[in-house]
């Protein structure tokens, strides 16, 4: 199992994480907006990602981090 972190403060919710997830583990955090007023990405199930980093490659400001 992977470990996905992010950087909350930095995320500007434009979802590019989100839709290129291969196990749509990857969502919007509805309930919680960051410091610049954005809903931050986080991943909805852990132990269903397979590490891949697909989300931390495409992410335009560098908000996430894949650990194997
Ligand atoms: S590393 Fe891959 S499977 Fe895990 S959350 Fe990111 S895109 Fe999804
Ligand atoms: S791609 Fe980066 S900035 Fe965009 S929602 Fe995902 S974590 Fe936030």
């Amino acid at each position: 199992m992977a470990n996905v972190t992010f950087q909350d403060h930095l995320c500007k919710g434009c979802g590019l994480c989100v839709s290129v997830c291969p196990k749509k583990i990857v969502a919007l955090c509805a309930e919680r907006l960051n410091a610049k007023g954005y809903h931050p990405a986080q991943v909805t199930d852990r132990s269903a990602c397979i590490g891949c980093a697909f989300c931390a490659t495409i992410c335009p400001d560098c908000v996430i981090t894949v650990e194997k």
